[in-house]
């Protein structure tokens, strides 16, 4: 089976490279901007839209005179830049359609976040790329690509240069014999929690580093602004945000992997992320990206090893079903972290009951079929009032 995989090292750019690679991001970020503003000015006067390739021969057209600075970078860096324009109004327009809010393309800033897109001749060997325009720069590791390189996304993380190859690659099918299928709860308190009572949290330095992450982000804002030290203030918030970033991905890789690979079906839930970021205030980008990178690095991982990924709409109730005889709750409160049914008395830890029903949603005798109406198979959906479940929990004194 054909992939593409992609592939990120560190570069150690000499001093003289590093300037030309911020030329590089700038002239993507410029021609970027130039671009947006171009397309803005046009629907506003004339109603009409453009695109990459007649930006790009209008771009090439003005710069001699006009952007003559430019030759000293790759033409890949701006051309790519507005290839990725084209991108953003895409899924802005689709967006419109669909009915999914996704934001009017913004204007580039200078960030600690540059970044710039190559294509043509790239090769990597050992611990040395050769990139268009820049040359050969050291890599801080030996590399490990195998295939053929379609791009390389060169981007700036606070104090440092990274490079992300795509690559388009051959792999074995995975043949499976085992079949194990497994309920995955994703959650705020621990953060997977799998049908077989397995839990997962994330890694104790993320928590004291979010902590820290409080700390160093309100020294910053405190810094007058364009002075020295609020730049260094700022170095050390973006150096913080890449540690924080490295330790997430690499337990989410570690997880997903390990699922894959060991599991022939995975059931997770479609999580409402935004909404449940909102009531409960919390640091919206890590928690937000965390799941949703989980989720995506588990669509294509179970693709690579030939495992199933399941996704239970929003509206099935794992956490209010009893998994043992399926009665409803109308409703079970967040703080609750073990529960009792009132019908079964079974006692239940809120994130594996609910791990348990995902995985019975896969088999279809999951109780999102029987809230269906479907009597087929035995309708045993019974609608539990919560009174009934805080007496309980009363009577047997469970802590929440
Ligand atoms: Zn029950």
């Amino acid at each position: 089976m054909l992939i593409k995989k992609a592939y990120r090292y560190e570069l150690k750019p000499t001093i003289s490279q590093t300037i030309l690679l911020s030329k590089h991001a700038g002239a993507a970020r410029f021609a970027y901007n130039w671009a947006l503003n171009l397309r803005i000015e046009m629907y506003e006067k004339e109603k009409k839209h453009t695109n990459a390739i007649s930006q790009h021969k209008l771009l090439n057209t003005l710069k001699p005179i006009q952007f003559p600075w430019m030759y000293e970078v790759s033409k890949c860096a701006p051309q790519e830049a507005l290839r990725d324009l084209d991108q953003a109004f895409d899924n802005f327009f689709k967006g419109l359609k669909s009915g999914k809010q996704v934001g009017f393309p913004k204007f580039r800033k200078k960030s600690r976040r540059e970044r710039f897109r190559l294509t043509g001749t790239i090769k990597i060997e050992n611990k040395e790329i050769q990139l268009p325009r820049l040359g050969k720069i050291k890599l801080k590791e030996k590399s490990k690509v195998k295939g053929k390189i379609l791009s390389a996304t060169v981007s700036k993380d606070a104090d440092r240069w990274y490079v992300s190859l795509l690559v388009e690659t051959e792999i074995q099918v995975f043949l499976r014999k085992d079949k194990e299928s497994i309920g995955v709860d994703v959650g705020l308190h621990s953060f997977a929690v799998l049908s077989n009572g397995e839990k997962h949290f994330s890694p104790k330095p993320l928590a004291k580093k979010l902590k820290r992450l409080k700390t160093i982000s309100k020294q910053h804002s405190r810094k007058i602004l364009g002075s020295k030290n609020r730049q260094k203030a700022a170095l050390k918030l973006a150096r913080l945000h890449r540690k924080i970033r490295n330790t997430r991905q690499d337990f989410l890789h570690k997880l997903s992997t390990h699922l894959a690979k060991t599991k022939s079906e995975i059931i997770i839930e479609d999580l409402d992320i935004k909404g449940m970021l909102n009531r409960f205030n919390l640091n919206k980008s890590i928690h937000d990206a965390s799941f949703s990178e989980f989720r995506r690095q588990l669509t294509y991982k179970t693709e690579w090893y030939g495992s199933k990924l399941i996704v239970a709409p929003r509206f099935y109730p794992s956490t209010k079903t009893c998994s043992v005889c399926e009665s409803i709750m109308k409703e079970i409160p967040l703080a609750l972290r073990s529960w009792q049914c009132p019908h079964c008395s079974t006692l239940h830890d809120r994130d594996i009951n609910a791990a348990k029903n995902l995985l019975k949603f896969s088999t279809g005798s999951s109780p999102g079929i029987y809230a269906c109406g479907d009597t087929s198979t035995g309708n045993k959906l019974k609608l539990v009032d919560l009174s009934i479940v805080e007496a309980r929990i009363n009577e047997w004194n469970i802590c929440p």
